[in-house]
């Protein structure tokens, strides 16, 4: 195994294609089956098809699944298959329990890590993309003042500025609860807002969906950890579960990471969120429809810049996806590099922090799911 600081770019790359090109690499030397599933219409940069990519290691009928994936927000991509990477350099799969096999899903919105959009080809987020669809779609009044902002935001210093200032007014004014809900817990009426969660499930979440159904039929635990980047401190990991403080899952993840807090709807002190359409919520419900298996989720978040910053970047974002036809491309590809940034930074202690620190988290999560029940 290469030392880290050898070449850190080794794992981390400049883009889609060559992060796909990188895996597909590294699970061919490591003996992982690939199986590919590529977007019907929309192409990379290159030209290059753009794919969801599914890796398998372990006995199909495995007791124990653990399951890693990496880009439901696009270009945060980079970091999560950065530490995948990683792992197969150090032979992880090799050195699996008996009764655990790994699915890797690299790409999960592959059009977002191509064209460096945080939101997918559709301008959804796909961690709004999950809702139950059988129930009245969700509504999320607290963020029609939201979108008065978003709408006369601008990406120029001047703009951000004033989108940052913006949001803060109304957070004195309605409280952090209401402001918070707004921007960050999802909404179904503005296909060109924030958090916008789609008026059906997307391709992404379709693939998904099929991929569950191919490997996760005969598991009986399944632990499953996206990967994202944009909250937390610079360079270290941020967990995050989506059920309550003191739930049995909190209480067996905390177990798993000692050290490590176990966030739960507490991003902000005192504030509680609901979001409507988590991802990897959705996946649990899919494979509940067909495996009465016990999932166990967990986000897992690499933190970038301060929340300020962030927010703006859920505005640049949405600037350069839907309003930044006929700007000065100057402004736009400095927005572009900026945005890119915020969710994945260039320097070589954020990236090293990253595959170091993932090195155990790998470990931990390994030998969680081992002892799950166990005791
Ligand atoms: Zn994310």
């Amino acid at each position: 195994m290469p030392p880290v600081d050898a070449d850190l770019s080794r794992y981390f790359s400049d883009s889609y294609e060559e992060g796909r090109r990188k895996f597909l690499d590294a699970c061919l030397r490591h003996d992982l089956e690939v199986q590919r599933h590529v977007h019907p219409s929309l192409k990379a940069p290159s030209g290059e098809d753009l794919s969801m990519d599914a890796a398998w290691y372990g006995p199909q009928d495995a007791a124990r699944v653990l399951v890693f994936s990496c880009g439901t927000h696009g270009l945060e991509a980079a970091a999560g298959a950065a530490t995948m990477l990683r792992w197969l350099d150090r032979e992880g799969p090799g050195q699996l329990p008996d009764d655990i096999s790994v699915l890797l899903i690299h790409a999960i919105n592959p059009y977002g890590w191509a064209w460096s959009h945080r939101i997918n080809e559709d301008g959804i987020d796909l961690n709004r993309n999950f809702p139950d669809r059988s129930q009245p779609q969700p509504s999320n009044p607290d963020y029609l003042d939201i979108h008065q902002l978003l709408l006369a935001a601008t990406p120029d210093e001047t703009g951000l500025d004033k989108f940052a200032k913006g949001f803060h007014t109304l957070t004195a004014n309605k409280g952090m609860n209401a402001a918070l809900t707004g921007i960050t817990s999802g909404q179904f009426d503005f296909p060109e807002g924030l958090s916008f969660g789609g008026q059906a499930l997307s391709w992404s979440g379709k693939t998904l969906f099929a991929i569950a159904r191919k490997h996760l039929s005969r598991a009986e635990r399944i632990l499953h950890i996206d990967w994202h980047t944009g909250i937390g401190e610079y360079g270290q990991p941020h967990f995050i579960l989506d059920e309550g403080k003191g739930s049995d899952t909190h209480i067996l993840l905390s177990d798993w990471w000692p050290g490590h807090a176990i966030h739960c709807d507490d991003v902000v002190e005192g504030v509680s969120i609901f979001y409507n359409g988590l991802l990897l919520e959705g996946m649990r419900d899919e494979i509940g429809k067909f495996n009465p298996a016990e999932v166990v989720n967990l986000t897992i978040e690499w933190g970038t810049y301060d929340v300020e910053k962030m927010l703006q970047a859920l505005m640049m974002d949405n600037w350069l996806m839907h309003r930044a036809g006929g700007a000065d491309p100057a402004l736009v590809d400095t927005v572009r590099a900026d945005l890119i940034e915020r969710f994945y930074p260039q320097a070589t202690e954020w990236r090293r922090n990253v595959i170091l620190a993932s090195e155990k988290i790998y470990d931990q999560a390994v030998a969680g799911l081992e002892s799950w029940g166990r005791s």
